[in-house]
């Protein structure tokens, strides 16, 4: 049995919890386990006075579901109460609670997401979770097709646990179903597809979940043209596990239309962009070109670009290598050294500054301050008077 720090103090308080969802899933596969979630038969109001009276903070975070969050050193558990289904639109679920076990974990969306565990060990599983999980089988709780209908999120959680836990053919009720229901995903929102779309890119090796996407439709329903096979080229290459750089590999097409489309942060906006632009150093450059390089973009930013557009060839090996140990470079001059070479502030001195950064650039970004000054004075005055 896994216990993280302030776990046993949550099951003191509540010992009908049960540990359920992702925490079983991983403990029984070995992952580590980073948030662990629990369930119980007890009302809200009974979560929250039991654990106040163990000395714990509890603190309503999602009251309409019946969730609490716990607090124990310094950990934050959800418990929530079980629920069972009473009707749902295809996005939102109309729930009310029970304290029976059984009809909790027929709502939850696949087997191996099904389960759950009490503090001594025992694991409740009822509906073969444990054995698809061994197998690597995505298996839907129920009949695929109704559970899709009840939420369309569940087809790209298909693809995120599949690209996790599957090995070998995917299952065959689950991709007919995703076939025939797929244009349902167009209704979600883009924070939900977008952050769907990052998980699945998360996985060690995402390319056999996306070639199934690309087989079912759904990955042309929303990523248009996107090249799953240029990523595998990249996950192939060893390239770190990054969904950002994934995506990049896939084809964002226009970051912009991209970003606003799924609403990406405006950090990973910048970052696409980043990635997206092509220039970098090549294997065979000295290490004047790559603090070049460097000036204009920092290290991890070549670095990725050198998992995008470099291929697997020991030169790009090495290029990585080289890059962390370059420090850099810093452009030495600003307006007020010009200033006190008698430029007036104005667009002449913005002309200048640009020309001494190329010299710089050009010499490898070598040259010191006194240096880009000597050479405002001897020559950048040949070409554009200083006053
Ligand atoms: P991860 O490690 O990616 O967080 P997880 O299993 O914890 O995996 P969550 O999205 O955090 O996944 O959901 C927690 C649990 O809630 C799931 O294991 C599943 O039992 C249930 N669940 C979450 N979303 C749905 C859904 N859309 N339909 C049915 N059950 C769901
Ligand atoms: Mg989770």
């Amino acid at each position: 049995m896994i216990t993280l720090p302030g776990m046993d103090r949550v099951w003191d308080a509540l010992p009908e919890a049960r540990m359920v969802g992702g925490a079983v899933r991983d403990m029984l596969v070995g992952c580590p386990v980073a948030d662990v979630d629990f369930a119980s038969p007890l009302a809200p109001e009974v979560v929250i006075k039991r654990a106040r009276a163990a000395g714990l903070k509890a603190v309503p975070t999602g009251l309409a579901h019946g969730t609490i969050t716990v607090v124990a050193e310094g950990q934050g558990f959800e418990v929530t109460t079980l629920r069972r289904d009473v009707a749902t639109d295809g996005r939102h679920a109309v729930v009310e609670f029970t304290d029976d076990w059984r009809e909790d974990a027929s709502r939850r969306d696949f087997t191996i997401n099904a389960m759950s565990a009490t503090r001594d060990g025992t694991i409740y599983d009822y509906f073969g979770g444990r054995a698809d999980l061994a197998a690597g089988r995505v298996r839907f709780v129920g009949e695929a097709a109704t559970r899709i209908r009840e939420d369309y999120l569940r087809v790209l959680r298909f693809f995120r646990f599949y690209a996790r836990y599957a090995r070998g053919e995917p299952d065959a009720e689950a991709v007919a179903a995703i076939v025939a229901l797929r244009e349902g995903v167009k209704s979600l929102s883009a924070e939900r597809v977008w952050s769907e779309i990052k998980l699945i890119l998360k996985a060690a090796d995402p390319v056999p979940a996306l070639r199934l996407m690309v087989g079912t439709g759904v990955l042309e329903l929303l990523l248009p043209g996107a090249d799953v096979e240029r990523l595998a080229g990249l996950v192939a290459r060893g390239a770190p596990v990054d969904s950002l750089l994934r995506v990049a590999a896939l084809g964002p097409g226009e970051v912009a239309d991209f970003a606003k489309r799924w609403k990406l942060s405006r950090a990973e906006e910048v970052r696409l962009e980043k990635l997206m632009r092509r220039e970098m150093p090549r294997p065979e450059d000295d290490d004047a070109a790559l603090r070049r390089a460097l000036a204009a973009d920092d290290a991890a930013v070549l670095m990725d670009r050198s998992w995008l557009y470099g291929d697997a060839g020991p030169g790009w090996e090495s290029l990585r290598a080289r890059l962390p140990g370059l420090d850099r470079p810093v452009f030495p001059l600003q307006g007020r050294d010009l200033a006190a070479l008698g430029v007036s502030p104005g667009p002449r001195m913005g002309v200048l500054l640009r020309m001494a950064q190329d010299w710089w650039l050009a010499g490898g970004c070598v040259a010191d301050a006194e240096a880009c000054r000597a050479w405002v004075l001897e020559e950048a005055g040949k070409i554009s008077p200083l006053k």
